[in-house]
């Protein structure tokens, strides 16, 4: 099947009370990882990459392997530009055939964000390509893009963005947060449904998309540490409260976190029990093998599009 824009996907989603999951990759086992449980859950699934990964292996590569991946995926899947931080990086990516793009004007002051996001839309929207854009400013460390404190988005503004700009869903900052230092151990996490709420009220039918979701497996850090890692202790988000964000109006939930504290779990755990393994196949595969388990549960217990793809 080819690749596929996420119209479709969001507009199923959103009557169907559920999310589609958009899981971040950087190399071929996260790939197969994600691809194999989309496949054994019949689920749409988002690729997505970075500008990080796109400087690490390539947006040619990068497409020539979810090109043949997706061959023998069997379900819906589209190919997303996460976090673009201006329009050359959002051409290059349409060049190379991505089907969706997020261009993220978060950082601007209002108006600028509303001019660079419309100018995005519109180069997108020529060659096909759908728009994410962001309004609200999300905490934490991801790849290339930091900041320091929540800034929540008003849906007021949020209404007159998706007007004013075209695009075709939009990330909010309701407290969730990017990276794998979300929140100290003991903090209650919260997200603001209201804010959610009123956006759905005002927007209705129009899909919105969540960042920095990973729960941060606590299983998954532990066995890091125990086998001679050093990541701090931290509370992602909780499972609930993006199984509710999912039967409303969020659409797409990003979770780039937890694939990579599962496959460097895993991988940590070959390279402890059997010191003498040097056949990069398997821990890279036991890599994969975790990868694929994590995006199974999330697909079953958070996103809820178990089986979408029969529906
Ligand atoms: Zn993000």
């Amino acid at each position: 099947m080819p690749l596929v824009t996420t119209k479709e996907m969001f507009k199923k989603a959103y009557e169907g009370g559920y999310a589609i999951g958009a899981f971040n990759i950087n190399n071929m086992e996260i790939l197969q990882g994600v691809l194999r449980a989309a496949k054994a859950k019949k689920s749409p699934v988002i690729l997505q990459c970075s500008t990080g990964a796109i400087k690490y292996a390539g947006p040619q590569m990068l497409k020539a392997m979810v090109d043949a991946a997706v061959k023998e995926a069997g379900v819906d899947v589209a190919l997303h530009l996460d976090h673009g931080p201006d329009i050359e990086a959002v051409k290059m990516v349409i060049d190379a055939g991505f089907t969706s793009v997020m261009f993220d004007g978060s950082h601007y002051d209002y108006e600028e964000n509303v001019a660079k996001t419309k100018e995005v839309v519109e180069y997108a929207h020529a060659r096909g390509v759908v728009v994410e854009a962001e309004l609200g400013v999300l905490a934490g460390v991801e790849d290339d893009v930091e900041a320091a404190e929540h800034v929540y988005t008003e849906p007021a503004q949020a209404v007159d963005f998706v007007k004013r700009t075209g695009c075709d869903s939009l990330a909010i900052a309701i407290g969730t947060s990017h990276g794998a230092f979300k929140f100290p151990p003991d903090f209650k996490p919260q997200l603001k449904f209201d804010i959610l709420e009123e956006i759905q009220k005002q927007l209705p039918g129009f899909p919105i998309v969540l960042h920095g979701a990973s729960a941060v497996d606590p299983d998954a850090v532990a066995t890091c540490n125990q086998y001679g890692g050093a990541i701090k202790d931290a509370k992602g988000i909780p499972e609930e409260m993006l199984r509710k964000a999912s039967s409303m109006a969020v659409c797409k939930i990003n979770m780039d976190t937890d694939l990579r504290l599962a496959m460097t779990a895993a991988i940590r755990k070959v390279f402890g029990d059997t010191p003498a393994e040097f056949d990069p196949r398997k821990y890279l595969g036991a890599g994969r093998d975790a990868v694929q388990k994590v995006v199974e549960y999330k697909i079953d217990n958070i996103l809820g599009s178990t089986d979408a793809m029969n529906k």
